[in-house]
C-alpha cells in the first residue's frame, strides 16, 4: 500500500524488464501501471509479461494495472536493401510507394495504402520521428513523390507523420483488433487508443469490446492535431487520457507541446478524468543512471501542472537502467509534491456542472477532512467511482479505497492519491468500519486517536451507491 506518492508510475515493460527480478524490483520501486507497448513484441512476449505481473503483484500485496496500448495507425516505411539505412540528402527527390518493393535512397514503400489518397502537392510529410522532412510534389495512383527538405539516415519500418492531413486510415486496425481481442482475453486492466482523432474512434472501439467482453476502460493517447482540436469532445468520450508528446511533438512544434500539455491536464482535471503525461521524461536515463536536471524539472512541472500520473517509455522498457528511473521518477514526484505547489484544481472543480448524491458526499467528506486535520479517507466501494471522485477533488490526505471487486482494485492503481485494498467486504457497518480500522492499523497508516472520514454506502451491496460520510476516531485494541 503505497501513498508516500500521489502522482501514480506507469512503467513500460520490454526487453530491459524481462531479466529475472527485475520486474519485482520495477514494482517494489512504485510502479503502479505497466504498459504492454504493442508496437512491439510478440503475443507470446506478451502474455509471459502478463502472467509475472499478476504473480510478483500477488507476492507483494500490491494492486497492479495493466495498460495495453495498441498501435493504431501508425504508418511506417517497409524494407530497405540488405536491411541497410539509407542516407536522404537535402534537395533529392524520393518516392513514398505503396508496392511492396525493397527500398532504396531514390524510393521506399510504406505499408499504409492510403498515402498517395491522403496527401497533396505542397503537403509536409515527417519521416523518422520527425527527423527527416519532405514536401510532397506531386502523387499517383500508388505513389508519392517528394523533395527532402531535411535529410538524414533512415533505417526500415521508420514512422511517417503527416502534419496537418486527415489520415483516412481506420482507428482500429486490423492488427488492433487481433491485439484487442488478444489483450481482452489476457484481461487487461486499460486499453490506450493511439492517434485518436475524434471521439468516433473510441466509440468504435468501444462497440468492438462491447462484441468480445465487458467494458474496459478506454484511453485516448492524445498525439494528434486533430485531437487537439477536438479536445473537449474526446475527453468526453475518454476514461482517461494521455499527453503523448512524441508523437504530438513531431506533428507539431516543439514549443507547442508544453502549452498543450497544461491545457489538456487542465481539462481533464475538469472532466474528472485521469491524465498520463508520458513520453521523455528521463530519457537520457535510456544510457545515462541519471536524469538531466531539465527532465527532473518536467517531471516535477507535470506534478504541479496536475497530471494524475507520469510515464516511462524506453527507461524501462529498453534502457540500461530501468530501476534507476523508476526509483528516480519517485524520487522527483515525491520531492515537487511535497513542494507543495497545488494545481488550481478548486476553481477547476466549480467549473464542472451535475452534482450527484455522490459528489456532495465526497466534496463533503474532503471538506470535513480539512477542516478537522484527518489522517485519511476510508472508502467503501465495489466500482471504484467513491474513490475515484475523492480523486478528482485532489485532497491533503491518503485516500484508501477498500473493495470487494478485483477489478476495481486493479483499476484504482491509476488513480491520483488512491490507495486500494482488496477485501471481501460485509454489508454491516459496524464490521466494515472495524475492519478497515484493523486494517490501516496493522499496515501503520494510522494510529490510536487518528481522525478518518469514512465513507460509501450502506447496505454494501451492488445498486446501491454513495450515501453516507462519517466521522471516526481510531481506538486501537478495541
Ligand atoms: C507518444 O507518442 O508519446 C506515445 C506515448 O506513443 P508511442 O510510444 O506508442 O509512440
Amino acid at each position: 500500500m503505497s501513498v508516500g506518492r500521489r502522482v501514480k508510475i506507469v512503467a513500460t515493460l520490454g526487453p530491459a524488464t524481462d531479466p529475472p527480478d527485475m520486474l519485482e524490483a520495477l514494482l517494489r520501486a512504485g510502479v503502479d501501471v505497466v504498459r504492454l507497448n504493442f508496437s512491439h513484441g510478440t503475443h507470446e512476449q506478451h502474455a509471459e509479461r502478463v502472467q509475472r505481473v499478476r504473480a510478483t503483484a500477488e507476492t507483494l500485496g500490491r494492486p497492479i494495472a495493466i495498460m495495453q496500448d495498441l498501435q493504431g495507425p501508425k504508418i511506417r516505411t517497409g524494407r530497405l536493401r540488405g536491411g541497410r539505412t539509407v542516407e536522404l540528402r537535402r534537395g533529392a527527390e524520393l518516392c513514398i510507394t505503396t508496392d511492396p518493393i525493397v527500398g532504396t535512397a531514390e524510393r521506399v514503400s510504406t505499408t499504409y495504402q492510403g498515402l498517395p489518397g491522403d496527401c497533396r502537392p505542397g503537403d509536409t510529410l515527417l519521416l523518422n520521428d520527425g527527423r527527416i522532412r519532405l514536401t510532397v510534389l506531386d502523387r499517383g495512383e500508388h505513389e508519392v513523390r517528394a523533395r527532402v527538405d531535411d535529410g538524414g539516415p533512415l533505417g526500415e519500418h521508420k514512422g511517417i507523420n503527416l502534419p496537418g492531413v486527415t489520415v483516412s486510415a481506420a482507428a482500429l486496425t486490423e492488427k488492433d483488433k487481433q491485439d484487442l481481442v488478444f489483450g481482452i482475453q489476457l484481461g487487461v486492466d486499460f486499453v490506450a487508443l493511439s492517434f485518436v482523432r475524434d471521439p468516433n474512434d473510441l466509440h468504435v472501439t468501444r462497440a468492438f469490446i462491447a462484441q468480445h467482453s465487458t467494458p474496459l476502460p478506454l484511453i485516448a493517447k492524445l498525439e494528434k492535431p486533430q485531437a487537439v482540436e477536438r479536445l473537449d469532445a474526446i475527453l468526453a468520450s475518454s476514461d482517461a487520457v494521455m499527453v503523448a508528446r512524441g508523437d504530438l511533438g513531431v506533428e507539431l512544434a516543439p514549443e507547442e507541446v508544453p502549452p498543450l500539455q497544461k491545457t489538456i491536464i487542465r481539462r481533464a482535471n475538469q472532466r474528472g478524468i485521469p491524465v498520463i503525461t508520458a513520453t521523455q521524461m528521463l530519457e537520457s536515463m535510456v544510457v545515462e543512471p541519471t536524469p538531466t536536471r531539465a527532465e527532473a524539472s518536467d517531471v516535477a512541472n507535470s506534478v504541479w501542472d496536475g497530471t494524475d500520473a507520469v510515464m516511462l517509455s524506453a527507461e524501462t522498457a529498453a534502457g540500461a537502467f530501468p530501476l534507476q528511473a523508476v526509483e528516480m521518477m519517485h524520487r522527483v514526484v515525491v520531492r515537487a509534491e511535497a513542494a507543495g505547489e497545488r494545481s488550481p484544481i478548486d476553481e477547476q472543480r466549480r467549473e464542472r456542472g451535475r452534482m450527484t448524491h455522490a459528489h456532495a458526499i465526497s466534496h463533503a467528506a474532503r471538506a470535513l477532512g480539512e477542516a478537522l486535520d484527518v489522517s485519511a479517507v476510508a472508502a467503501f466501494t465495489r466500482t471504484g467511482r467513491t474513490a475515484e471522485l475523492l480523486s478528482q477533488d485532489r485532497p491533503r490526505f491518503p485516500i484508501y479505497a477498500f473493495t470487494p471487486d478485483e477489478r476495481t482494485y486493479r483499476r484504482l492503481a491509476l488513480w491520483w492519491g488512491v490507495a486500494p485494498l482488496f477485501r471481501h467486504l460485509t454489508s454491516s457497518s459496524e464490521m466494515l468500519i472495524e475492519e478497515m480500522e484493523r486494517i490501516l492499523l496493522d499496515r501503520q497508516r494510522v494510529q490510536n486517536g487518528s481522525l478518518i472520514v469514512v465513507l460509501g454506502s450502506l447496505p454494501f451491496r451492488p445498486g446501491v451507491h454513495t450515501n453516507f460520510v462519517k466521522l471516526h476516531t481510531v481506538h486501537a485494541g478495541r
